[in-house]
């Protein structure tokens, strides 16, 4: 299937699943976990109430360290910090804007590009 990531893609792709199959045993446990509330006394409760958002937690922390290296901006808005997903492209300076799916907050900002043209201004002025 992926034989044209040669045989080093293969072993990427086999730790990939391994990757894989840890997100789907978080997800899983913390779904059961869940289900399971209604059903659990005071104290149980509590602590499943706990590790469930412990664990969704580290799941997110799990999700931005994913996206980083994969190479997109994260929004420092939140904590855990929420991936920037790909919105558009600039259509003067052909660069990808990146948008947070949460608080909408932009990478790069506006003002980025707002400086880029102020600069750019200035130069104009010199030649
Ligand atoms: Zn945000």
């Amino acid at each position: 299937m992926h034989s044209h990531f040669g045989l080093d893609g293969h072993i990427v792709f086999e730790y990939i699943s391994i990757i894989k199959i840890g997100f789907d045993t978080i997800k899983s446990g913390v779904d059961a976990l869940k289900n399971l509330i209604p059903f659990l006394s005071g104290n149980s409760a509590t602590y499943a109430r706990a590790q469930i958002d412990f664990n969704r937690s580290k799941a997110c922390y799990m999700d931005a360290q994913t996206a980083r290296e994969f190479g997109y901006p994260l929004c420092k808005a939140h904590l855990p910090p929420i991936p920037m997903l790909k919105n558009r492209v600039h259509p003067k300076y052909i660069e990808d804007i990146y948008k947070c799916p949460v608080c909408g907050c932009e990478q790069p900002p506006p003002e980025y590009f707002e400086k880029v043209e102020r600069e750019k201004a200035v130069f104009d002025i010199f030649i």
